[in-house]
């Protein structure tokens, strides 16, 4: 199938441009937990490349298309959500809530445009770009770099009071890839029209906004659902 070939054909990704934002959704997430350190320094394990060896678990786990629903990560965000769940029970709070930092990297990853569309598109730049050089590494940067500065994105995480309740993983994953997959096209067409401006668009930081209000409100629904 056309999308598997895609994604097989991804290079090693050993830049973590999001490892900011993926702690910032865990440990806001937490309602304050005294805990919620252990939350936030799991949220950005699995790209380390050994939690999902490279290269294709290290991309297929983190990727759910909002239309064709493939991809791992709807499977590892519930595995690692039942896990901390059994951590509950037993009443080890660290291990739960590293376990739900875990679970939240796989259900944020797809609220990414990048993570949840364009496999197609994308799988062309990986074969014939380095991976500092395709939309998908040039977008992450720029949510990386608008996070504290700029257009601020981590406001929307830090001050969200919102949830979006989960009663599944795996379908909270996919709805998360569909909301995101919506602002695919429109962000590829500008990175492709203008790649030095498409930053000051301003509908791409709109899209990109909406994304990470998205997100923040399902890590909170997810971290209720756990605990
Ligand atoms: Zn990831």
């Amino acid at each position: 199938m056309l999308v598997n070939e895609s994604l097989k054909s991804y290079e090693p990704v050993s830049v973590k441009w999001l490892s900011t934002p993926h702690k910032d959704y865990a440990y806001y997430a937490c309602d304050g937990s005294s805990y919620r350190n252990y939350a936030k320094d799991a949220a950005d394990d699995p790209d380390n490349g050994v939690m999902d060896p490279e290269p294709f678990y290290r991309y297929y786990n983190h990727y759910e298309d909002g239309s064709l629903h493939i991809g791992g990560a709807p499977d590892r965000c519930n595995e690692f959500a039942d896990s901390a769940i059994s951590a509950v029970n037993n009443g080890y709070w660290s291990t739960a809530h590293q376990r739900f930092g875990y679970s939240s990297h796989y259900l944020i990853d797809p609220g990414i445009p990048f993570h949840s569309d364009g496999v197609i598109q994308q799988g062309g730049q990986y074969i014939w770009n380095s991976y500092e050089t395709t939309y998908h590494s040039i977008y992450e940067n720029y949510v990386n770099g608008q996070w504290t500065s700029g257009y601020e994105f981590k406001d929307y995480v830090q001050y969200n009071t919102q949830s979006i309740t989960v009663t599944d993983p795996e379908e909270a994953v996919e709805d998360n890839a569909e909301h995101s997959s919506q602002y695919f096209d429109y962000i590829w067409t500008e990175m492709y029209n203008d790649p030095q401006n498409f930053g000051s668009d301003i509908y791409v930081a709109y899209y990109t906004a909406q994304c990470v209000q998205e997100c923040a409100k399902y890590a909170h629904g997810l971290y209720d659902y756990i605990m």
